[in-house]
């Protein structure tokens, strides 16, 4: 799946949110977060971002891997 990463932090700019065609990029309270297992890898929230805070899981910079497991957290606790 994609993450959405640190540049989104107290931005949530949400464009991303209105590319997505499967709906599951969902707001956290400082950040938005794409569900990894609804994420379908089509790729069209990465170029919406402002911020540049999305990329795919495999090509993630290593400063920004912990998201990996931060955003499987936010899920398994809503
Ligand atoms: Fe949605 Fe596609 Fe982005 Fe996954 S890659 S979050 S399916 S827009």
């Amino acid at each position: 799946p994609y993450v959405i990463s640190e540049p989104c932090l107290d931005v949530l700019d949400k464009s991303c949110v209105e590319q997505c065609p499967v709906d599951c990029i969902y707001e956290g309270e400082r950040m938005l977060y794409i569900h990894p297992d609804e994420c379908i890898d089509c790729g069209a929230c990465e170029p919406a971002c402002p911020m540049e805070a999305i990329r795919h899981e495999s090509v993630l910079p290593d400063q920004w891997r912990d998201h990996i497991d931060a955003s499987r957290a936010f899920f398994e606790n809503l």
